[in-house]
This record gives structure tokens, sequence and C-alpha cells, in this order.
């Protein structure tokens, strides 16, 4: 069994309490990001690229135990940044799991061996361990040599402790199938109690824009993988129906709202991938965010090709709860193992090597460091999009630079280097617009 069965129990009876009441959207995971920085640069990562001095931002203990209450989620997970950077994440965990809530710290595992001793082994905590592959793979996912190295090492020192260890995985559209699939043997040998996979999200900030999976090959490649023979033991920590969507079994469309993500600039709309403005509080991302905008069915080009697990796994998760035939599905996939849909090898291609990057979407240019404009609803938005500090001169002449948090229609917050909050500027107040910061999600010679 991949999850405990407490862990099992505790999410159907809270997924059904949801059903009894009639909740339309409610969260699943609560996706907890006390901070951005970390000590990798990975080549696939969209969440780093920010000014120095948004680097060194984090969220308090308070903050972070606020949003955990504020979250009916019976889950969370701390994602990255590195967790283990956070000089309280000792009283962040400490308070999540008095709360009784199952918690998953991802960490790349670099400081995991020697943090050790600031958790006690519980149910209610896994480290789920950032593994990209095998040592060749993950270490060049992670642009550093050594790392698999360091994170087995800590994998095996977080079991031996009794700790409850997962591994998670994004998968890129160099994957190797039999690589892939040598390597979730590997990681069941770890011991691990499951693997968490997910094919990689084309953050428009990552630096790597051409090794993310697209849609049809995401689905072709998880069906290559697990039609493998040894594949019956692999144990997944997530549901095996998600897994099923992964080849194509099942339809679902994404529930961004199943997901929420709070970070140091507040609740993210409308998901953990996409940056498209910040929520002051839970219940305003859920009233105010037009969810109908999203999820591939919704047209939005940003969804085509996303099957990330925050959108998707809590659909799969519901379809079990939501008819009698869901039921039947996720019963038979816990006996039996997610089922794959029969390959026809005439229509598998020979080698997944990578495609050209499709040009049905326009692809936005950023506007680089020097642009200024009038001020507008479309400036104040590049400006809002740009990963590094603006100048917004005012009606008065006076010039405030700092990094925009956020652009509503009437106001636009501000946080300039060292305030501890941001500035909230009326936007009829703003006269000029310029990007004066290096852009931090610009490539770098
Ligand atoms: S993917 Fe994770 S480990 Fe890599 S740079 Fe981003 S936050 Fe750090
Ligand atoms: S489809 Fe993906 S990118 Fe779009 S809202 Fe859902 S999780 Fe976010």
């Amino acid at each position: 069994m991949s999850v405990p069965i407490s862990q099992m129990a505790t999410v159907a009876t809270y997924l059904i309490r949801q059903k009894l009441r009639g909740e339309k959207r409610y969260p699943l995971v609560l996706m907890l990001e006390p901070l951005y920085r970390c000590n990798l640069q990975c080549a696939g990562c969209g969440k780093i690229q920010y000014p120095s001095h948004v680097l060194k931002r984090q969220l308090s203990v308070d903050d972070c135990l606020a949003a955990v209450d504020a979250c009916p989620a019976p889950m969370v997970s701390i994602p990255g940044g590195e967790p283990l950077l956070h000089p309280e994440i000792q009283e962040i965990v400490a308070g999540i799991i008095a709360r009784r809530k199952y918690l998953y710290l991802c960490t790349n595992a670099i400081l995991l061996e020697e943090k050790l001793d600031l958790f006690e082994p519980t149910r209610y905590l896994s480290f789920s361990v950032h593994l990209d592959g095998l040592q060749e793979e993950h270490d060049r996912a992670v642009c550093r040599d050594g790392i698999y190295d360091v994170a087995v090492s800590a994998i095996r020192a977080a079991r031996a402790r009794g700790f409850r260890v997962t591994t998670n995985t994004t998968l890129f559209s160099d994957a190797d199938p039999e690589r892939t699939a040598q390597f979730f043997d590997t990681a069941m040998d770890l011991g691990v109690e499951g693997l968490m996979v997910s094919p990689g999200y084309p953050y428009e900030k990552a630096p790597d824009q051409e090794n993310f999976l697209e849609r049809n090959r995401t689905v072709d490649f998880f069906r290559r993988v697990l039609s493998r023979p040894g594949a019956k033991r692999w144990r997944f920590n997530q549901s095996p129906l998600f897994i099923e969507f992964l080849a194509g079994a099942h339809d679902y469309d994404c529930v961004p709202w199943s997901m929420p993500a709070y970070s140091v600039f507040g609740w993210q709309k409308p998901c953990y991938l996409l940056q498209e403005g910040y929520a002051e509080s839970y219940d305003e991302l859920l009233s105010e965010t037009r969810w109908a905008d999203y999820g591939p069915k919704s047209g939005n080009p940003k969804c085509a090709d996303c099957m990330v697990h925050c959108g998707y796994e809590a659909a799969a998760v519901q379809d079990a709860f939501s008819s009698p035939g869901g039921l039947v599905r996720i019963l038979r996939a816990m006996v039996t193992g997610p089922q794959v849909p029969v390959l026809v090898p005439e229509e598998i291609p020979a080698a997944m090597d990578p495609q050209p990057v499709s040009s049905d979407h326009p692809v936005e240019t950023q506007p680089a460091r020097g642009w200024s404009a009038a001020a507008s609803p479309e400036s104040l938005h590049v400006a809002f999009d740009y990963r590094g500090d603006a100048t917004l001169t005012l009606d008065d002449g006076a010039r405030l630079e700092g990094y925009v948090v956020n652009a509503n229609v009437d106001e636009v917050s501000l946080w300039e280097k060292g305030d501890p909050r941001p500035l909230v500027i009326p936007v009829k107040r703003i006269a000029h617009v310029t990007l004066s910061g290096r852009d931090t999600a610009a490539p770098t010679a």
C-alpha cells in the first residue's frame, strides 16, 4: 500500500463530507510555498527567477499556519524553492502536524540528512525527495553533478530513521521510457513508500523552454513506461486513476482550485503553475478567480498541454467518489494497479527524440529591461509579468522602484527593496512604467 490507510480514510471522509454538503469547489492539497529561494538552479524550474530582495523574503510561521487554517484541505505540500532553507521550517512542520494535516515536505535533499534531527517520524510527515531519474538524468536536470548521490544517501538515512519518504519526479521530453522504468525500479529498491510523477509544465520563466512534453507525447510516454513487464511492482503515491489519466485512459478536465497555492505574494490565481494575480485571502481566491478561463477545455493555450498533477490529480480522486462507476474504477485500479490502454505498435513513435516545439501557439515576447510605456492596463500587466524590478512614475513625478507583486484594475502592489509589505498604489496615480531591474528569467549568455 503506497499511502497509509489512516491517510486514505481521512481523505475519503473529507471528500464524502464535501459531496454531502454539495460543495462545487473544494481543496484537496494546500501548496504552501514559504520561500522561493533554492540551493539549486534547475533548467526546468520556473519558481526561482526573482530579484534577490524577493528571494530573501519568506513567510513567517504564523503566516504559514494561518494559510493552513484558512484552507480546509486535509493535505499540505510544501514545494520549492527549497523549504529546508527556511530557518523556521521545524516550527512550520510541527504546526501543520499538530493540526493533523498530512504533510509532504518537498526537498532536493541537499540539506535533508543534516536536518533530519529537526523532525520526528510520524504518519503525518513525508519527505518528498526530488529525483528526476537515474544519476545521469537527475544530475543533468538539476544542472549539478553529484546531487543524485546526495539525494539517494538522504533517502536511505531518512528511511533508516523511520520517516515516510516518497520521490517526486518531473519528466521532460528527453526522458527515455527504458531508463525511466529502471529509475522506478531503483526508487522502489531504495525503500520509498511511493513514487510521485508528473510531466513538466512549460513555465514561461524556466530557462529550458524546449524539453516539455506535449499532451499526446505525455500519453505516449506513460503508455510506454507503464506497459513494461515490471510495472506492477511500482507503487505510486498518487491516485491510480491519475496515473491512468497520464496514459490516456481518462479524459479529466483540470480542477485548479483543488490545489491552491499560497506564497509570499498571497493566494496565487489560478493555480500553482500560472501566475495571473494574487488574492489576499483563500475565500477571495475561490470567489474572484474566473475558473472557466482555465483548463484545456476552456481553450486557454496556457493550459492546452498541461497534465500536471496539481490540476488533475484531484479530478482523478473526485472521479472515484462521484459515481458508482468511479468507485468501481478506483477499486479495480487499487487491486490490479493502473491499467494502461493497449499499445498499438505501429502508432508508437520509434523513439522519444525531442520534437520541434509546436508553432500553433503564438509565443508572447517579454519586453526587456529598459522598456518603458505610459501607464495602461497592458503596460501594468507587462510590469507584473516581468521577473525584475520596475519603476513606476506617479502623477506628481515621484518614482518608485520595486517588484510588481500584483496588478488589478484599480491597484498595483509594489514591493520596494527592504519594505516588509507591498505598497498599494491606485492605478489612476500611475503615469509611467519602466522595466528598470535585471530580468532574472532572461537567458544568460
Ligand atoms: S526545481 Fe526545485 S530544486 Fe530545482 S531549482 Fe526549482 S525549487 Fe530548486
Ligand atoms: S491546466 Fe494546468 S496550467 Fe491550466 S489551470 Fe490547470 S493546472 Fe493550471
